[in-house]
């Protein structure tokens, strides 16, 4: 086990600057996860960890130890590659066998280890099977055992489940989860799915265009997100232009010109996000804290609209408002029923709960 620390790493490839000035410090048998959209910088990021490339400028330390140069083979770190990286004509235990072999293990060890660790992974069935009359899942499964067999510090996995289809990826996150609380490993996971990184993580850190722009737990990550790039990347969300116009008691005036109106935001850390003056603002309210009703609500930021479409997606409803400014506003309500749904055409009136709303910079 180890901790990991990326201090103002960067990697230039040329002209393309893939990661720039990183800082994160992840915590011993911590489950990181870097998430955000293709090209970002996540799997640069991960081989720099892995040692597969070097970073440009920077450091990288693994328990307060220098790690910036060290050789792959000298990190004890393992990695699970997103095209699993498998010998396909060898079998399940040649491939799981073969780090320790590099390793020069005696073969009456190597052999305990692999039928230990495929049983771990529900594989020891397999053993003698060529890994490419395997399915996806689990060949998924050999490029986890190959990876923890060397029993690693650190476990990489860049975007293991990518290849997978839905049933089989949430089956292979609770078996990921499993063996990683198993062995207490410390563990970097790569994805660009918000899903798995909210599921599965300890912590977070959100990239966008080589550089991290946030660093939390899920529930910090979705509730108090530091700019629009994270609060749109991470579920979904209604953002709306503001400024800043007064301050009153516990409350902050904005004005919102698309709304033609002024909103009341409670003022307190979780709500508003540290901005400068001359950044541009924005109002972010999830749309399962949009209030929606047709009879009349009372209180602060109250509008009336007319519903344009309703999608039904079994568990939610989602309804889409105009109201008479011509914004649109975006509700989620769990599905109570039968007899509950608005329709397109229904005159309602929307809320935004001043305690709801989260001012935030525009990144
Ligand atoms: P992600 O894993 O988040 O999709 P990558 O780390 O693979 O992103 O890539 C980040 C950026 O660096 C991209 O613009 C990509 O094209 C570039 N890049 C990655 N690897 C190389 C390389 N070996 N040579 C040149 N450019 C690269
Ligand atoms: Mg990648």
């Amino acid at each position: 086990m180890s901790t990991v620390n990326l201090s103002a790493i960067t990697k230039q490839f040329g002209d393309v600057t893939a990661v720039e000035e990183l800082d994160i410090l992840i915590k011993e048998g911590e489950f990181f996860t870097f998430l955000g959209p293709s090209g970002c910088g996540k799997t640069t990021t991960l081989r720099m960890i892995a040692g597969f490339y070097y970073p440009t400028k920077g450091k990288v330390t693994f328990n307060d130890k220098d790690m910036t140069t060290v050789p792959p083979e000298k990190r004890n770190t393992g990695m699970v590659f997103q095209n699993y990286a498998l010998f396909p004509h060898m079998t399940v235990f040649e491939n799981v066998a073969f780090g320790l072999k590099v390793r020069k293990i005696t073969k009456s060890q190597t052999k305990k280890r692999v039928e230990d660790i495929l049983k771990k992974v529900r594989l020891d069935q397999y053993m003698d099977r060529q890994v490419s009359q395997l399915s996806g899942g689990q060949q998924q499964r050999v490029a986890l055992a190959r990876a923890l067999v060397i029993e690693p510090d650190i476990l990489l996995l860049d975007e293991p489940l990518s290849n997978l289809d839905a049933r089989l990826r949430d089956e292979m996150r609770n078996e990921i989860l499993r063996l990683q609380r198993d062995y207490g490993i410390t563990t970097i996971y790569v994805t660009h799915d918000q899903a798995e990184a909210l599921t599965m993580s300890d912590r977070i850190a959100v990239f966008n265009m080589g550089k991290c722009q946030q660093v939390g737990t899920p529930t910090e990550i979705y509730n108090q997100p530091v700019n629009d790039f994270v609060a749109e990347f991470i579920g979904e969300t209604n953002l709306i232009p503001i400024a800043f116009k007064k301050e009153k008691n516990n409350e902050k005036i904005y004005h919102c010109e698309q709304l033609d109106a002024d909103i009341q935001v409670q003022a307190t850390e979780v709500n508003i996000a540290e901005y400068n003056r001359n950044d541009q603002l924005l109002m972010s309210i999830r749309p399962e804290s949009v209030q929606i009703d047709k009879a009349s609500l009372t209180g602060e930021n109250v509008f009336k609209g007319e519903v344009i479409l309703v999608q039904f997606t079994g568990a939610s409803v989602h309804t889409y408002i105009k109201l008479s400014s011509d914004a649109i506003i975006r509700a989620t309500d769990l599905n109570e029923g039968p007899s509950t749904y608005l329709t397109n055409g229904s005159k309602v009136n929307v809320k935004l709960p001043a305690d709801q709303i989260r001012v935030i910079p525009k990144a």
